[in-house]
């Protein structure tokens, strides 16, 4: 069986300092976390043939986590049998099971934020970055060293930015690509996944609580 992930769209809210935030730019109507918004996940899980679930936002999954214990408790209930991907800008929350994730994906915009990234017991630990207007190719390079000699991360990926009107810039494109399957992954956006949101599948993300 390929790979088929479903990504759940939290919305607990957020920090909102990530610099190329769309969440908080477009004002996404992205309707807020209940636990009774889980109830149709693992018929839809069945149904779409899916065997990751992912945990992303709208927000920081990780958010006030210690507010949301229940909504996490029936989670990883309803998800026992499934591989799970946790996507975050949030290292290290008190409380949080990392070893009940497959793979914790931290989205990270500057190099000091990776001094902050510890495994935490997660198989799987993988960093991205959104690339915007102030990198530069040395910034690039020191972010792919420090990320080869660190026992805590096991994979890189950049991402090219989205911006405030849903068009894909490209900033060290040409760099980039060079680099992919390399020294990093370089990922163009797209809409690859499912997304699941309080009880609803849709196809791409800006159509979420639309
Ligand atoms: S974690 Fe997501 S929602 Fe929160 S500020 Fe960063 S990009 Fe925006």
């Amino acid at each position: 069986m390929n790979d088929k992930y479903i990504s759940i769209i939290t919305n607990f809210g957020c920090h909102y300092t990530c610099p190329y935030c769309i969440v908080k730019n477009n004002n996404l109507n992205i309707p807020k976390t209940t636990i009774n918004g889980l109830d149709s996940l693992w018929l839809e899980t069945v149904r779409n043939q899916c065997n990751w679930i992912s945990l992303s936002g709208g927000g920081d999954p990780l958010w006030h986590y210690s507010e949301h214990k229940d909504w996490y408790d029936k989670f990883f209930e309803i998800t026992e049998d499934l591989n799970r991907e946790l996507h975050t800008s949030l290292p290290n929350v008190p409380g949080v099971p990392y070893e009940a994730f497959d793979r914790v994906v931290y989205h990270l915009h500057s190099l000091e934020q990776l001094y902050n990234i510890k495994r935490q017991n997660c198989a799987i630990v993988r960093v991205v970055f959104v690339v915007t207007e102030n990198f530069t190719e040395d910034l690039i390079n020191r972010i792919a060293v420090f990320c080869a000699n660190s026992d805590d991360i096991d994979e890189l990926s950049f991402r090219h930015m989205v911006d405030n009107h849903y068009q894909e810039t490209y900033y060290f494109y040409e760099y980039l690509k060079a680099g992919h399957k390399k020294l990093w992954w370089y990922i163009e956006q797209n809409d690859y996944n499912l997304y699941y949101c309080q009880n609803k599948v849709y196809t791409e993300y800006k159509n979420i609580g639309r």
